[in-house]
């Protein structure tokens, strides 16, 4: 049976056809692996595609988005994969934040702050987790009071990716401390140049400084950067959660297909110029990941309905996560551990594969399991939301 519709169907097609020729003509950059390096060249990248209508893609025209439907953003999401194009750099404020903004935000907030946002001329980051509030979120203690026609701030987030690189940041602070833990939050939108804030990088194990801690002293926020109503900033903390898990998965699927895809060409080229053939091991791994990437597949296409059906994110979206979870895993785990004994070997100098960048990729996919929620609490939502069973 057909996922959708036919005239969205063929209208996808076109718009296909269109993204297709125009990746063709594009000068698709090389990302560099060094942190500062990349994050130039992806800002410079994020522009190019905003200006020819890349970016923003499902988002509200008023916000500087194109209106059209979140599978026009699928499509070109596939189309930039298969054309080996990275992603943007703004992808916190691109799948994570802005589309909360943009469903939640006044007018104030999405004419003037989203389409900065899109243009990748400001970057945002995400600060929600604290020392004591990640998987229990609502138990954060950042907190807001106001004063006149300001937020003042107090506390400390952490993790929070891009803090350094960033000029805005979507914040949760809880301004009723009287109040049941999921109800005294709102939702804020900081300047990061705001002063009384500090920034301070942590090392990841890749080496780069990607995420940090944030702190916040007596940070004066004027009140129309608040989304929603005070105290009600749970629900909007929730639709960002999801966003972030839905739009993860869809784009992370397409680029693990091509990294596969790509993984499995090099290492054939290998083999076949060393005149050999690929030992059991190779073939399992590459085996069991295909195995894996269809199963996400199958998956996803429940997903692509929702999308289609346009409906927002929901408890559903774990499952994808947690699928992807393992995959990312598992994938760049098999590839790390082909790369080891082929590299040892001095004849295995004509290997192609770009060591650095799959060692780089197998480290960061530990943190799959971490980042928007922990496989765990996946699984908790699976369990108490989906198949209706009591809370742990
Ligand atoms: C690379 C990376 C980037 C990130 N970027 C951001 C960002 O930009 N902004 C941001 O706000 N946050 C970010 N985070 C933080 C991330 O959301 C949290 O790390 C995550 O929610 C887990 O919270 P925690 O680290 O406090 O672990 P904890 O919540 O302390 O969990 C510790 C362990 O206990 C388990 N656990 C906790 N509660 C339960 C339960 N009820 N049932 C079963 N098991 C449980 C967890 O699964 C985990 O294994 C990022 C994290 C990573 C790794």
């Amino acid at each position: 049976m057909p996922i959708l519709d036919e005239e969205l169907a063929s209208d996808l097609a076109r718009y296909r056809k269109q993204a297709r020729e125009w990746l063709g003509t594009a000068a698709i950059p090389e990302v560099p692996l060094a942190l500062t390096e990349r994050f130039a060249v992806l800002r410079d990248w994020q522009k190019t595609l905003y200006e020819a209508g890349w970016v923003g893609i499902a988002w509200s025209v008023e916000a500087g988005g194109q209106g059209l439907t979140p599978m026009h953003h699928l499509v070109f999401t596939e189309e930039l994969a298969r054309a080996r194009a990275p992603q943007p750099i703004g992808l916190i404020g691109l799948d994570v934040v802005g589309p909360s903004i943009d469903h939640y935000g006044s007018p104030w907030q999405r004419t003037e702050l989203l389409p900065r946002l899109l243009s990748g001329e400001n970057i945002w980051c995400q600060g929600f987790s604290e020392p004591d509030a990640g998987s229990d979120l609502a138990s954060l203690r950042a907190r807001a009071r106001v004063d006149g026609n300001d937020f003042v701030i107090s506390g400390q987030k952490v993790w929070t990716s891009w803090a350094h690189l960033s000029q805005w940041c979507a914040l949760l602070v809880r301004t009723d401390p009287a109040a049941p833990k999921h109800k005294g939050i709102s939702y804020l939108l900081v300047d990061m140049n705001s002063p009384g804030i500090t920034v301070r990088p942590l090392v990841q194990m890749t080496g780069d400084e990607e995420f940090c801690e944030v702190f916040f002293d007596e940070v004066r926020v004027p009140r129309r950067n608040l989304v929603g109503r005070i105290n009600e900033g749970w629900p909007l903390a929730i639709h960002t959660l999801g966003t972030e898990r839905a739009g993860y998965t869809l784009r992370r699927r397409v680029d693990y297909k091509v990294a596969v895809d790509d993984a499995v060409a090099e290492i054939r080229r290998y083999f076949h110029d060393r005149g050999e053939t690929a030992p059991d091991r190779v073939s399992t791994a590459i085996g069991r990941a295909r195995v894996a990437l269809d199963v996400l597949d199958a998956q996803t296409r429940q997903t692509i309905t929702r999308l289609a059906d346009n409906v927002g994110p929901t408890p559903e979206d774990s499952v994808d996560k947690l699928l992807l979870n393992d995959l990312e895993q598992a994938i760049f785990a098999s590839i790390a551990d082909l790369l080891g004994p082929l590299r040892s070997s001095p004849s295995a100098r004509p290997f192609g594969l770009n060591a650095g960048r799959w060692v780089h990729n197998h480290l960061y996919s530990r943190a799959a399991s971490i980042y928007g929620g922990t496989s765990q609490i996946q699984r908790n939502i699976i369990a108490e939301r989906l198949l209706g069973l009591p809370r742990g």
